[in-house]
């Protein structure tokens, strides 16, 4: 698990006047700490240092924040628990805030040791205000070299380098981190696993392109733990493994562990997410997936783009006919929810490029289609097209692209917040029969002209309130695109009343009764949103 020098300190001197008792009572001498982007992702990547740490095991504990939150309070938090050595997990939506975290630390306490890790922290590291500022950076995998790092720092051997080029283990050789999810986490949170590590592609706007191959975990050792996992109460799981079909028999293990529980307490069904490359799904695969009744599988997909050029210039390799396909193929004959990305703001790729792709997928009915934006991700080798293609990034994260030699920035930020809209409108399930007549014949030209109406009357692409978007969507529809208002009045008013809105809408007939809440039909432990798509 990635988790990625001041000149040496005397740590050890240091150290030697902390006693290491937080407030919990606890010897806390190492704290595993992150920023996450909310409260119901539990980081693994803790959790892996943390089980690896051998003998210093007792001597650490984890604590979790959430991006949003004051630095005074986070830095208060973590000096209460009085650690020497403190693990912070950066990545790209804490990147900013970790900074000023680990600034105002250094400030508070200079001897507190700070070791920095994850994959905001792994490439160019010379540039980067946050590891001048801490002690130490660990790139690439931390499991191993973190453990090290801190036996070496309490045994007065501090190493003089500051960044630190982690050590990758062999897999049987870790220890398995699930054992350190609580039972608040297995309640509550989103229990991240991972079957394997590593990606064989080379997509270069995504980090996994530099790794070599895929690693797997031991399987009987994974299915155990997924074992001991539900045991413990947990339903929801959700695979990082970058790509979970390919290897078709392990996958079809992983999917047998599912499908056993599923037969034997149909009351008590899980909600598996795994991530697939859409043109491999081989037969028994398929048989396999048929199983699984909906509201228990959500796949998510990348096409990134349909345009066969653009494809080869970024090294994706893609079968567009095969991933078609079987994209149709899982909507139609499946109960699997769909998660489809696409990004816009790839080199060479234009506006009416992009519009082809968008449509495209959109006739294949995934239930989201995930529209991102080119960002350049720290050591991803898409930036070798830069020059090339005037790719034009934000310095600042989350280093979304903001023009290129074919999309320019005013029409970037356009895009930027069709995907806001999209977001609200299409990903959130709750306009599904609107969306119809939103769409209709050209899905992206005319959301697009939806995008740009709704951005002039409000200026706003957050924090708009579902109540004002049925009004805003209803008056667009009448009076820009000249649809019969009876119409529109219908799908709207379905679309509401049927995800559970219980207002009196303006254009609603007054005598018209107001109906009970509308109970769930999905019996499993799927998503809110997930069960609105599945019951549209
Ligand atoms: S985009 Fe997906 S398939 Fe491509 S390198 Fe990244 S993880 Fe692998």
């Amino acid at each position: 698990m990635q988790f990625g020098p001041a000149a040496a300190l005397p740590f050890s001197c240091t150290m030697a006047m902390r006693p290491g008792m937080g407030d919990n009572g606890r010897m806390t001498d190492i704290l595993l700490a992150t920023l996450n982007a909310r409260y119901s992702h539990a980081s693994l990547g803790l959790r892996c240092l943390r089980a690896n740490l051998g003998a210093l095991h007792g001597r650490s504990a984890i604590k979790e924040f959430v991006i949003g939150q004051k630095t005074e309070e986070t830095a208060e938090a973590i000096l209460a628990e009085n650690p020497k050595i403190l693990g912070l997990g950066v990545y790209i939506w804490n990147c900013e805030e970790s900074l000023k975290l680990v600034l105002m630390l250094k400030a508070l306490d200079p001897g507190l040791v700070i070791v920095l890790g994850g994959p905001e922290v792994s490439y160019e590291t010379g540039e980067q205000a946050i590891c001048a500022a801490a002690d130490y950076t660990i790139t690439g995998w931390g499991d191993i070299s973190f453990a090290q790092l801190c036996a070496q720092i309490f045994a007065g051997q501090a190493p003089e380098a500051k960044i630190i080029p982690g050590i990758q283990a062999k897999l049987p050789d870790l220890v398995s981190p699930y054992g350190e999810y609580t039972e608040e986490d297995i309640r509550q949170r989103h229990l991240y696993v991972e079957a394997s590590r590593g990606c064989p592609f080379k997509c270069e706007f995504c980090l996994s392109a530099l790794d070599k191959t895929a690693w797997p975990f031991p399987l009987e050792a994974f299915l155990a733990d997924l074992e001991m996992l539900w045991q413990k109460g947990a339903r929801q799981f959700k695979f990082v493994d970058r790509t979970f079909n390919l290897k078709i028999d392990t996958s079809l293990r992983i999917m047998d562990f599912f499908l056993d529980k599923i037969e034997k307490d149909p009351d008590d069904m899980p909600f598996a997410h795994f991530e697939l490359i859409p043109d491999h799904l081989p037969d028994r695969l398929k048989e396999a997936i048929l199983r699984f009744p909906a509201g228990t599988l959500q796949f998510e997909i990348g096409i990134q783009t349909f345009n066969v050029e653009v494809q080869e210039r970024i090294s994706r390799r893609q079968k567009n006919d095969l991933a078609r396909e079987n994209i149709l193929w899982l909507g139609e004959s499946t109960g699997a929810h769909l998660h489809v990305d696409l990004i816009a703001g790839l080199p060479g790729e234009s506006i009416e490029s992009f519009a082809d792709g968008f449509d495209r997928l959109v006739a294949l009915k995934p239930d989201e289609v995930q529209f991102g934006i080119l960002k350049r991700l720290r050591g991803a080798p898409i930036a070798r097209h830069t020059a090339d293609f005037q790719l034009r990034f934000n310095p600042a994260p989350p280093y979304n692209i903001l023009s290129t030699d074919c999309i320019s920035f005013p029409e970037m930020q356009q895009l930027s917040r069709f995907s806001r809209y999209w977001d609200m409108l299409a990903n959130s399930g709750r306009y599904a029969l609107t969306l119809q007549l939103i769409l209709a014949d050209s899905p992206f030209w005319n959301f697009h002209r939806l995008t740009a109406w709704l951005y002039a009357r409000t200026r706003q692409t957050h924090a708009i309130a579902h109540e004002r978007m049925v009004h805003l969507v209803h008056e667009y529809l009448i009076t820009e695109r000249h649809l019969d208002p009876a119409q529109v009045s219908d799908a709207l008013i379905k679309d509401y009343r049927g995800t559970g809105g219980r207002s009196r809408l303006r254009f609603e007939d007054e005598k018209a009764e107001l109906p009970l809440p509308k109970a769930r039909k999905v019996k499993a432990h799927t998503p809110d949103r997930q069960a609105r798509h599945l019951q549209a």
